[in-house]
């Protein structure tokens, strides 16, 4: 008898990859250039050179029984130094090495901390619309997903759901700003709420709630946004970074978590992330791009189409009797959809070979997600295809 539950994962395709495949399929009838395919979060600028420039120096130069080989399983003490460097110049904090464990990308510091944090039972709260893979991540960590619904019109926090959802149970808490899908920035007013609501929870229920701080996209904002660095507004943050956004890396799987010494015992939650880590058999990041992303964690990918698409998309879309909510960073927005049900818009969608991914699936029905990391002229040229839409819900 296999696990069932994997089982079921292994053969349930995301709605996302659904319709990426669905894409593929169509540009093989009709051209590539003529499918808008909106579905999915891969960077479409380049890596910075100082990305190229280091990977080829470092293949040239280091003993390559030492670049190929095992790292230390929390990463190479050097990559961690440069990296809490970069933190500490950039934040005003005083990290070290030790704070710092070396990851698989974003996805890996969540289920590292999930799993080293939770025990069974345990409550993990989330807030839509949200990453659908976080159910994954807190139900693999035999955890139980409380979700709470969104705030649909600013995308911050509903303050009162989540003071209902707090409990004895509540063991930590996601947040993911700059937001997939929305694009919205956590304000440092809803930070600070936030904060102090998880504060007295703490106090009240006799346990620290760890704030797990989702950051993929911290760095793609657009002009003058800034994103509140959560450890400095709440003590028992733990940081899930990523370089798969900011450096255009997705595939080479690096991230790393930020456990502060802040952290009500610090060095405890170090050992359980790091031996969740090890209970997953991640093993260590991979050795040669850990020492790139040391190397250029102070830059990030030119990211300007981004904020040129999002301008372009948002007024014109507005402009067709669209509802946005404008983002303050990513490459995601997630208008209204005319009508309620979000998933038969975005199979109209599609006879306009429009792809789009309904909202259901990010815990907010009624909305659909455009991801807008495409060239320019494609988001120009699917203008018809969002303009014929609306007009069939007129
Ligand atoms: N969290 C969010 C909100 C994401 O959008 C993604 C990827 O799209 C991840 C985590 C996973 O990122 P990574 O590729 O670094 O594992």
């Amino acid at each position: 008898m296999l696990n069932e539950r994997m089982v079921s994962l292994g053969t349930q395709r995301s709605v996302i990859r659904e319709l990426f495949e669905f894409g593929k399929t169509r540009a093989a009838e009709i051209g590539a250039e003529n499918v808008f395919d909106f579905s999915i979060g891969n960077p479409s600028v380049p890596s910075p050179d100082c990305v190229n420039e280091t990977a080829i120096r470092l293949i040239q130069e280091t003993d390559p029984v030492v670049l190929h080989g095992y790292t230390s399983a929390q990463g190479d003490a050097v990559v961690r130094k440069q990296i809490a460097d970069s933190l500490n110049h950039r934040f005003l904090t005083n990290y070290r090495p030790e704070n710092l464990y070396m990851t698989v990308g974003a996805a890996a510091s969540l289920c590292c901390c999930l799993n080293g944090i939770c025990n069974p039972g345990d409550e993990v709260i989330v807030f839509a619309p949200y990453f659908p893979e976080y159910r994954v991540f807190i139900e693999g960590a035999h955890a139980v997903m409380k979700l709470i619904p969104a705030d649909t019109e600013a995308f911050q926090i509903d303050f009162d759901a989540l003071d209902k959802a707090l409990s004895e149970k509540t063991k930590a808490v996601i947040v993911n700003s700059p937001n997939n899908p929305s694009g919205a920035v956590y304000s440092e007013a809803t930070v600070k709420k936030m904060s102090d609501m998880l504060n007295e929870a703490s106090e009240k229920f006799g346990h620290p709630i760890y704030l797990l701080a989702d950051e993929p996209y911290r760095e793609i904002v657009f002009k003058g946004v800034t994103v509140p660095f959560l450890p400095k507004y709440y003590k028992n943050t733990l940081v899930c970074y990523s370089w798969s956004k900011s450096l255009s890396l997705p595939g080479e799987r690096m991230g790393y978590v930020l456990v502060p010494d802040d952290v009500a015992e610090s060095e405890l939650v170090y050992a359980a992330v790091a031996g969740a880590g090890r209970s997953l058999g991640y093993v260590n990041a991979p050795s040669l791009f850990q020492r790139v992303c040391a190397a250029c964690a102070d830059e990030t990918a030119d990211i300007a189409v981004y904020e040129t698409n999002k301008d372009l998309l948002v007024s014109s879309l507005r402009d067709m009797g669209y509802h946005v909510v404008e983002p303050q960073g990513t490459f995601y927005m997630f208008p209204r959809t005319f009508g309620t049900d979000d998933i038969a818009f975005c199979e109209k969608a599609k006879e306009f070979n429009l792809l789009i991914v309904p909202g259901t699936g990010f815990g907010c029905p009624g909305h659909t997600r455009i991801s807008y990391c495409v060239p320019t002229e494609r988001a120009k040229r699917s203008l018809d295809a969002f303009e014929k839409l609306s007009k069939c819900y007129k």
